[in-house]
């Protein structure tokens, strides 16, 4: 079984215009259309069974129909995607909403401190954090360089993450992009080894064999989980440059399906 752990999809009104908008904004390719199609037939393509969905609120005003979509995402197509909720920093009532995330059902909630303007370590993302552990909720966080953002200060650096740390504990903490996009050496020097979970979303095509498998040493391959961040990444094209790094069967197995087995709660 293949789990990949960090893709993208919005609603087909929107979703060939907002990836247009979103590759020219980053200057990269599209490797999907962004509908919920195009998803299921990347991931037919490279053999994945389920893929979990990563919806980004980037204005507090649109936490009430980015729910909306992520609960129809998870009624209709529940044997392939689980939508996690998204929210942002600056919503009202930080506790009232992870407790309605958690009341409709959702495994987990996405953060994004770039698209949100806010650096990892404020007190809005510290409150959220601390409800997700308390209600039992996946929290994944978009970590190190954006590429739509290239000319402004990262929101979520290793060295950001400790100081949060220091705030908040949360074993299902998840670090998109092994931890920093374009700064996995300083993960290895930092955060690596810490109680939470690092996802290869985007990463993978740019990190050598010799670099994975040091994080893997240092990091557990208990902790790592195989995420493509489709329809940035080609999922067919991650899943082979995983299998090409020569891991034991156990440890691919970890990362392609067991860790996530675990978290997810899928037996
Ligand atoms: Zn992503």
């Amino acid at each position: 079984m293949i789990i990949d752990f960090h893709t993208h999809i919005f609603p087909d009104k929107i979703a060939r215009r907002t990836i247009e908008h979103l590759s020219g904004k980053g200057g990269i390719p599209a490797y999907s259309t962004g509908e919920v199609s195009g998803l299921l037939e990347r991931m037919n393509e490279a053999g994945v069974d389920i893929a979990v969905t990563l919806p980004v609120v980037t204005a507090p005003h649109q936490f009430d129909s980015i729910t909306k979509f992520a609960c129809e995402i998870n009624e209709r197509y529940r044997s392939r995607l689980i939508s996690f909720a998204g929210i942002h920093p600056a919503c009202e009532d930080i506790k009232g909403k992870m407790r309605l995330i958690k009341e409709l059902g959702f495994l987990g909630v996405k953060l994004h401190p770039d698209y949100q303007g806010t650096f990892i370590d404020d007190e809005g993302y510290i409150e959220i954090i601390k409800e997700a552990e308390r209600l039992d909720l996946i929290a994944v966080t978009h970590s190190g360089v954006d590429v739509g953002f290239p000319d402004e200060e990262v929101k979520c650096t290793p060295r950001r993450i400790l100081r949060l740390l220091e705030r908040v504990r949360h074993p299902k903490l998840v670090l998109a992009h092994l931890g920093a996009n374009e700064m996995v050496e300083e993960v290895l020097d930092t955060i690596a080894g810490e109680d939470l979970y690092l996802d290869t979303a985007y990463v993978l095509r740019a990190t050598s064999k010799e670099l994975f498998t040091k994080l893997v040493e240092k990091h557990s391959a208990d902790k790592i989980l195989f995420a493509s961040d489709s329809p940035w990444s080609s999922i067919k094209g991650d899943v082979e440059i995983l299998r090409s790094y020569g891991l034991s069967r156990e440890v691919e197995e970890k990362i392609f399906s067991k860790n996530a087995k675990r978290l997810l709660k899928i037996q």
